[in-house]
């Protein structure tokens, strides 16, 4: 991020706004650490989601679907810069191209690190493999909690919110149950 001291100053002003000495000993460092901090939280403008999908293709035959669950991610929302904090389940069906397993959560990660609304980054998580490797069929469900409501006593603490974006054969009955069955199975009963 540029504009260093611009930003430093503004969280000095958000400081003083809230009834805070900005100059007390504790909070003399805050406007560096915030700065620094959300530096690292939307470090994922600055990096591009395809890329990271397109530096492990692979050409394959399988196509039985792929599944990854349990990415744990931590976001913020764009509305009220606080966190959300999920999980994301993303499987997809081949149709000649396979993507390096571990590329998956790195993207997820990308999308994450940026101002987000859950229902947008589902769908960007299934564009980007839709863009990246033309599958059969995508299906992406992302399953968080949101602290801007929870903080906020919006809702009840814990609630979780679930979005999905389903493309291609994941629209069709049978590939749905599968995904949604897996997602839904505890871990214990699979390892
Ligand atoms: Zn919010």
């Amino acid at each position: 991020m540029e504009n260093k001291e611009k930003f430093e100053q503004s969280v000095r002003n958000m400081l003083e706004i809230v009834g805070e000495n900005p100059d007390r000993e504790g909070l003399l460092k805050t406007p560096e650490r915030v700065y620094k901090a959300f530096g690292f939280l939307t470090k994922g403008y600055s990096q591009d989601p395809r890329e990271v999908l397109n530096e492990a293709l692979f050409t394959s035959s399988n196509d039985e679907m792929v599944l990854i669950r349990d990415i744990e991610f931590y976001s913020m929302c764009e509305h009220h810069l606080l966190p959300i904090i999920g999980r994301a389940h993303v499987a997809y069906i081949p149709d000649g191209k396979v993507v390096g397993l571990s590329k998956i959560p790195r993207m997820v990660e990308v999308f994450a690190r940026r101002l987000q609304i859950q229902e947008q980054m589902t769908e960007q998580i299934a564009d980007a493999i839709t863009d990246v490797i033309n599958p059969k069929g995508v299906g992406v469900v992302i399953q968080a909690r949101h602290m801007c409501m929870e903080m906020r006593g919006v809702e009840k603490v814990n609630s979780i919110t679930t979005t999905s974006a389903l493309r291609g054969m994941f629209r069709e009955q049978k590939t749905r149950s599968e995904f949604l069955n897996f997602i839904n199975t505890p871990p214990s009963v699979r390892y």
